[in-house]
């Protein structure tokens, strides 16, 4: 059976939140996903892939909108190769410089504007859940406040492992 985590991060690649705002961004988390369980803040220092693990579905080109598919059944093989490659450069390079030629339609991009399906991103830190249990509009309520105490907008990606 497989495990879906809630992850919350910031719409800002580099952004890192200060030991008070991960406290209050945690008290937060515990406080408006309740249900949930292995509250916690991570801290990744760089730009990583906040993944939704087996709901990725594809990644889309930001210059021309072509994609490619992460379905077994499609592009699979080459998608994720392609995507760990990307995650060995990220995790060796200074991702705000970072450009990678995509190999669908030859187009060069920066990584952290590549775009997902359904929506993922990458960020240097990520608040997760397990198995939250929650509603939409206390979803967009947790994004909200997570928002107000990091002071950066938020993203929420659902993951399944
Ligand atoms: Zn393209």
């Amino acid at each position: 059976m497989s495990t879906v985590i809630l992850k919350l991060a910031p719409l800002i690649p580099r952004f890192v939140p200060s030991e008070v705002q991960a406290n209050d961004a945690r008290e937060c988390l515990v406080r408006l996903a309740p249900d949930g369980y292995e509250h916690e803040v991570r801290i990744h220092g760089n730009p990583e892939f906040i993944d939704p693990g087996e709901y990725l579905s594809a990644a889309i080109c930001p210059t021309c909108g072509s994609t490619i598919s992460f379905d077994v059944t499609d592009d699979f093989e080459a998608s994720t190769k392609w995507m760990s490659e990307l995650c060995r450069q990220l995790a060796i390079a200074p991702a705000g410089s970072l450009r990678c030629s995509l190999p669908w339609c030859g187009h060069m991009v920066l990584i952290t504007s590549l775009e997902f399906e359904p929506s993922a991103v990458f960020a240097s830190c990520e608040l997760r859940v397990v198995e939250p249990l929650i509603e939409d509009n206390q979803l967009a309520e947790l994004v909200a406040a997570i928002s107000r105490v990091f002071g950066v907008p938020m993203m929420h990606v659902w993951s399944s492992y």
